[in-house]
């Protein structure tokens, strides 16, 4: 039952990832920024304050079951399932999405706010690639997230550069702050045996088994895809809502 959760998982992600070609414009930050330029509310800010809005119950479980990049990356792993070295170069994003704020902010303070709402902004018909040159764009994009995740391990690029990582995990950190009921990891170090394979199938390579026997289930880089709860043979890590 639990390991259909992550075939579903799997699937749904990997569904997400092969529609790309129709949804990439909703799921772009730079099409935020070409809105915001113009003073237009695209798809993608409307799905940016989706995002953000579901981290204050829901954690990064975006990340774990509908980043179409995230699901992009799970497949990686058939050619690289290091994890990744982490530590201070988690940090990056953190400055990418500065960055990325930045330039909304000031985008938008010149073309004098929003003005107009349009989702389906710069898709032909609500689908995004329609032209074979916006394919270059495509293969650009994901053959760079392609070799974050080769050269630098599992889900490098969510560790190192994603921006939309770090609103969720702001969204994370505010609901931490306030404590009220959200989605989270529960582990029981009394049923743990120690036998690492929660850390071994992690996606984002945390050390797990360290998280369970030290009881701090809680970290800024868990996607809550519940890959850990589902292989553990003593049900010692489970989904919670409580606060
Ligand atoms: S899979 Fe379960 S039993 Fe094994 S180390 Fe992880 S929590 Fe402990
Ligand atoms: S700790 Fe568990 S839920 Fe969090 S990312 Fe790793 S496998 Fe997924």
């Amino acid at each position: 039952m639990v390991m259909k959760r992550q075939q579903m998982r799997k699937a749904l992600i990997l569904l997400l990832f092969t529609s790309i070609p129709a949804t990439l414009f909703y799921v772009s930050p730079i099409i935020l920024l070409m809105g915001t330029s113009e003073g237009i509310a695209t798809g993608s800010m409307i799905l940016f304050i989706i995002t953000f809005l579901s981290s204050l119950i829901l954690g990064r479980f975006w990340c774990g079951w509908l980043c179409p990049m995230g699901g992009f990356q799970e497949l990686c792993e058939g050619i690289q399932d290091k994890p990744v070295s982490g530590g201070r170069l988690n940090l990056i994003k953190y400055g990418v999405w500065v960055f990325w704020v930045i330039l909304i902010i000031s985008t938008l303070l010149s073309a004098g706010g929003i003005h107009s709402v349009n989702i389906f902004y710069s898709t032909t018909s609500g689908v995004s690639l329609t032209e074979p040159i916006s394919y270059l764009v495509y293969f650009i994009i994901f053959g760079g997230i392609f070799l974050f995740a080769i050269i630098s391990g599992k889900r490098g690029f969510c560790h190192y550069i994603c921006p939309t990582c770090v609103l969720l995990i702001i969204g994370r950190k505010v609901r931490n702050l306030f404590r009220w009921p959200a989605l989270h990891l529960s582990g029981d170090n009394n049923l743990c045996t120690g036998c690492s394979r929660c850390s071994t199938v992690c996606p984002m390579g945390l050390d797990v088994k360290e998280m369970v026997e030290k009881g701090q289930m809680e970290n800024t880089e868990c996607i809550l895809c519940a890959s850990c709860s589902d292989i553990c043979p003593k049900n010692a890590i489970t989904y919670d809502f409580r606060n």
